[in-house]
């Protein structure tokens, strides 16, 4: 997944030097009447920088730098048929390569006619025979100025000259500027340039991956102009921009531009490396843009308001060009059709993981190794016959992983861990939720709190924690949150009075997720009730869960697990059990976070997999699916794995993932919901059943699935707050 520095940076100034072209070739301002003026000086600085190469095998930029070149020519709001160009290196560099010479020499504008491969059936067709082509074409981009035109024929790709006799071109105006054309083409010579069907088809799926990548470049474009407005235009006494409407608006769009970014970028790596999972991910690409960015083009109209609505402003440009861009070629219902139908047909796995490299990649074998010698199908239906109060948590299960030295693998060596990256930890989680492993009594000590105490415990606390915490001795509880302090954490009130060598904390605690079975709680309280801001005065204690002045009281959560309160009556602690310095809480909170964080990706897996089981249900019973709906999930699930191994990546590079967390957190909780309704809707009342119905459909983890979803958008941090953390902190706005 990730790319070498130095590719990494080729792309980055290729991506410069289009930005820094198009800047002066088409400045700000030109208005789209006057495109016929300015198109032939744009193209031929567009030309001058070589961009027309891009796609040939020579020019040593393949379709990663074609997207990143769409993107540009999107952002600009280019009109130079940069599109064209690159289909016709992709597809005539072997034969014909004077006429692709005289592109990249500014002597030929390209132009291509998708006809029968358009996917839109009025879009027609044309026939070649005896070197003359027939036909009525229509959805033409680029024909008002193009010089060639490149048409898909039965054969491969015709290519018209438009002075041609027999060649009629007529605009066809409209939303897109500039228009399409329609050709109408009697008997008009042509050249052939030979190609198979599977050629065709793959040279107009790139096609639409380009042009959804340059709508995400518009809507990215028209995206800034709306937060730079909301930044600066004051209404009500305020900034635009600190009503939370508006941050929460803004919110969204920045998910949705990042999640078609991800997927674009993919997609595209993967057909530069021959990886035929590309054509799935172009095509979750086009499906993820289609909808989400449309959506974000609106959203961008909505948050400028009337000054936004004046055609001499950009955003209407922008707005044409992501609706012409994104509805074209079969739009959004084609591509998530053509996603669950490429799914449906994968074997084993109906949705793609992603690669997190070698070392990752050879660590998921061995963990699925030892899942299959220790977590068969006979310990797996013991477990699910087991209540739903004790499921998943099993605590010879979690002594196995333990043994396996799996509970520490992240650890550093010199505490007896194997230093395992991030990616890696990824990978073992991944496969600890794929597998439904009942871990749930180690995941806050082996990921949160052990690693806490390793990098910020006293000697005295890492001596008697981490021996224990590696054999599996000790379970671990978050005691963070409060009768008033939920998403507004920094306010909580439970206090921690130092008392010569020891702290005395006395307090309530809400919610602790498992407490009653901890050894050990995690308890943020506050040292200094003065301090301003609040979260200067707080400060993380690791204290064991049986000292006297603690009180547990239980509760069960609607998913099926306990969660709760916790009274500490003057709690006596020694120094040693504080974790950092004093008052220095609140960034060890942020540091536990980011860890959790890794979480996101099993958790996408297991999502993964519950879509798995609504495809094999459906193909069982030979159920007609709804198949743009089920296309719709398939694309959101892939972007929410991308997501959850960005703040993996962002981890790896030292920076802790505060917005790519958000982003994670806000769109898979979500997705989770989603996820769950649509599949009861689609089967029906049966998956309303629980798991101890004989038959019941999906082994009844669907109404599990469905209330353990909301844990996930409202646990950990809830949707809203997120999307503050993505406004304030993402994108800069005021608060
Ligand atoms: C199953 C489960 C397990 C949990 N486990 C633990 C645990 O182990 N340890 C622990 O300490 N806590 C735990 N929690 C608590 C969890 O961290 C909190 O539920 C979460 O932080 C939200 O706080 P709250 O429930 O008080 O909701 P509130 O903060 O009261 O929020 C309620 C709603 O108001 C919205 N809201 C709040 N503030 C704003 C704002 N400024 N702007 C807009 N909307 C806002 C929220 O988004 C939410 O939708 C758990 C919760 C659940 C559901």
């Amino acid at each position: 997944m990730t790319m070498d520095a130095s590719a990494s940076s080729q792309l980055e100034q290729l991506r410069d030097a289009i930005a820094k072209c198009l800047a002066s070739a088409w400045p700000g301002g030109i208005s789209t009447a006057e495109v016929a003026d300015h198109l032939p000086n744009l193209w031929r600085e567009v030309v001058a920088s070589g961009q027309p190469t891009i796609g040939h095998p020579d020019s040593g930029f393949g379709i990663h730098a074609a997207i990143v070149a769409a993107i540009a020519h999107g952002a600009a709001g280019s009109p130079a048929p940069i599109i064209p160009a690159i289909i016709l290196n992709l597809a005539c560099h072997a034969s014909a390569p004077a006429l692709v010479a005289a592109m990249h020499a500014g002597r030929v504008m390209p132009a291509v006619a998708y006809a029968r491969y358009d996917g839109d059936v009025a879009a027609g067709a044309v026939s070649f025979a005896g070197g003359k082509v027939d036909g009525d074409v229509q959805f033409v981009e680029d024909a008002g100025h193009g010089s060639h035109f490149a048409i898909f024929v039965g054969d491969g790709l015709a290519i018209v000259e438009r002075t041609a006799r027999g060649v009629g071109v007529h605009a066809t105006p409209g939303l897109v500027r500039p228009a399409f054309h329609r050709l109408r083409l009697q008997d008009a010579p042509a050249e052939l340039v030979r190609l198979d069907h599977a050629q065709l088809s793959d040279l107009a799926l790139t096609a639409r991956l380009l042009y959804a990548a340059r709508a995400s470049g518009a809507a990215r474009t028209a995206f800034s102009l709306a937060a730079e407005h909301a930044a600066t235009r004051k209404q009500f006494g305020k900034f635009l921009a600190q009503f939370q409407a508006m941050q929460h608006k803004l919110a969204n769009c920045e998910i949705a531009l990042r999640g078609s970014e991800e997927l674009l970028r993919h997609a595209a790596k993967l057909q530069d490396a021959e990886d035929g999972d590309w054509r799935l991910f172009a095509e979750a690409a086009i499906a993820f843009s289609s909808s989400h960015l449309r959506q974000t083009s609106i959203e961008t109209h909505h948050a400028l308001g009337a000054i936004g609505y004046a055609e001499e402003h950009d955003a209407p440009g922008h707005f044409r060009r992501v609706h012409g861009d994104l509805c074209r070629m079969g739009g959004v219902m084609r591509a998530r059709r053509a996603l669950f139908a490429a799914v449906r047909s994968r074997p084993g796995e109906a949705l793609p993981g992603i690669w997190l490299g070698a070392r990752a990649e050879g660590f998921r074998q061995e963990v699925r190794r030892w899942l299959g010698a220790h977590w068969g199908d006979a310990a797996r239906i013991a477990e699910n016959r087991k209540p739903e109060a004790a499921r998943g948590l099993n605590p010879d299960f979690c002594q196995r992983l333990a043994e396996a030295g799996l509970l520490s693998a992240s650890w550093p060596a010199a505490f007896g861990g194997e230093d395992r990256s991030f990616r890696e930890q990824l990978a073992l989680n991944e496969e600890l939720e794929g597998a439904r492993a009942p871990y749930s009594l180690a995941v806050c000590i082996s990921w949160i709190l052990a690693p806490l105490v390793i990098r910020h415990g006293h000697d005295a606390l890492k001596a008697s924690i981490l021996p224990r915490a590696r054999r599996g001795e000790i379970v671990a509880a978050l005691g963070y949150s409060e009768p008033e302090a939920g998403s507004d954490l920094s306010s909580l009130k439970t206090r921690a009075v130092r008392d010569g060598d020891d702290y005395v904390i006395s307090g309530q605690k809400l919610w602790g997720t498992l407490t009653d079975k901890a050894t050990h709680i995690l308890v943020a309280a506050r040292t200094d009730p003065e301090a301003q801001p609040r979260r200067d005065g707080i400060s993380l204690f690791v204290v064991p869960a049986n000292l006297p002045g603690i009180t547990i009281q239980p509760h069960m959560a609607f998913y099926g697990h306990s969660f709760c309160t916790q009274y500490y009556d003057e709690v006596r602690v020694p120094a040693s059990s504080r974790l950092g310095d004093e008052n220095g809480g609140w960034a060890l909170l942020a540091e536990a976070l980011a860890s959790e964080r890794i979480f996101m990706g099993g958790k996408v897996r297991k999502l993964a997999l519950i879509f798995d089981k609504i495809v094999a249900h459906l193909s069982e019973r030979d159920e007609s699916a709804d198949a743009a709906h089920l296309g719709a999930l398939v694309a959101d699930l892939l972007a929410a794995r991308l997501f959850a191994v960005r703040s993996v990546l962002v981890l790896e590079e030292g920076r802790t993932p505060i917005v790519e967390g958000a982003i994670a957190k806000a769109f898979s909780g979500e997705l989770a919901e989603r996820l769950s309704e649509t599949a009861i809707d689609i089967i029906g009342t049966g998956a309303l059943l629980g798991s101890e119905v004989d038959g019941v459909p999906l082994g009844g983890l669907l109404e599990h699935e469905l209330r353990t979803s909301l844990m996930m958008v409202i646990g950990g941090g809830a949707a809203e707050i997120q999307r503050s953390i993505i406004a304030s902190q993402g994108l800069g706005l005021p608060r």
